[in-house]
């Protein structure tokens, strides 16, 4: 019984659970900063992205100009956080 033969996935104690989820957590909050950015340059019922009308509570018309805005905003949001 070696304890450095122990593998590492299996001594997952509470602080690395804790950290996975602090993880977890982190990127779906970014996700839904950049939905929430993305709903908030947008008026309900019509495409952020391409302008054209949608469902009336939808901002994009379909997952592609959805995809393609957020990207844009993601990188705005680079560009205007660097000075230069
Ligand atoms: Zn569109």
């Amino acid at each position: 019984m070696a304890p450095e033969g122990v593998h590492p996935d299996e001594r997952l104690g509470v602080d690395d659970m804790a950290t996975r989820r602090e993880e977890e957590f982190r990127q779906l909050a970014m996700r839904s900063q950049a939905q929430r950015a993305a709903a908030e340059s947008a008026e309900p019922g019509t495409c952020a992205n391409c302008g054209d009308r949608c469902l009336p509570l939808a901002v994009y018309c379909d997952p592609d100009c959805r995809a393609d805005h957020e990207r844009r905003l993601r990188v705005r949001a680079r560009q205007g956080g660097a000075a230069r």
